[in-house]
């Protein structure tokens, strides 16, 4: 019985020894992990912000880059502006290489009525015919006085407002008009 006995307990000692070491094998890979858990908070907390400082200047660097690529090339294709609203290029002679484009000045009276003209309506307004040299304007049929040839004129529409709504807003904006019901544009002089 005693041999009985002392077999079952050192069976039942080795069963516990078993038992613990599987515990603490058990154990042992949790405190593991709490242990490299301790440590990956402060190394989570500086990767948060750095991916998160990473991530933001991610952002607006596209972001910038394209706002930058517009306004090269805005800068690019209108170097010049005549109004807030327009640029000096939409004045220039359309003729086909009789001129340079500026065979005179525009006036700045007539560029800031048409400019109010645009605010009027707070619409586009398209120039059709701004500046023009002799030839064109021969070849457009204009009379020889005209008021193109000096800078002083304009020929505009304004989609969306008729030619009339167009004729006394232009007036208003103290520009004298000659509508053109039929063609669907007024010209403009000072
Ligand atoms: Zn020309
Ligand atoms: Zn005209």
């Amino acid at each position: 019985m005693k041999r009985l006995k002392k077999t079952f307990i050192i069976g039942l000692v080795m069963v516990c020894a078993v038992v613990s070491m599987m515990f603490l094998g058990s154990l042992g890979p949790k405190r593991a992990e709490n242990a490299v858990i301790p440590e990956d908070p402060p190394a989570g907390i500086t990767d948060a912000p750095a991916t998160e400082k990473s991530r933001e200047p991610v952002f607006p660097p596209p972001q910038d880059s394209d706002s930058a690529l517009p306004d090269g090339d805005a800068e690019a294709r209108m170097p010049l502006m005549a109004t807030p609203h327009f640029a000096m290029e939409e004045y220039q002679c359309d003729c086909a290489g009789y001129c340079d484009g500026w065979p005179c000045v525009v006036e700045p009276e007539l560029l800031e009525k048409i400019e109010a003209l645009r605010c009027y309506f707070g619409r586009p307004v398209i120039i059709t015919s701004g500046v023009r040299c002799e030839a064109r304007n021969e070849e457009v049929g204009g009379v020889s006085w005209s008021f193109h040839k000096r800078g002083c004129a304009a020929d505009l529409y304004c989609p969306g407002v008729g030619v009339g709504d167009l004729a006394a807003g232009a007036k208003d904006c103290g520009l004298n008009v000659l509508p053109y019901y039929s063609s669907g544009y007024i010209h403009v002089e000072i």
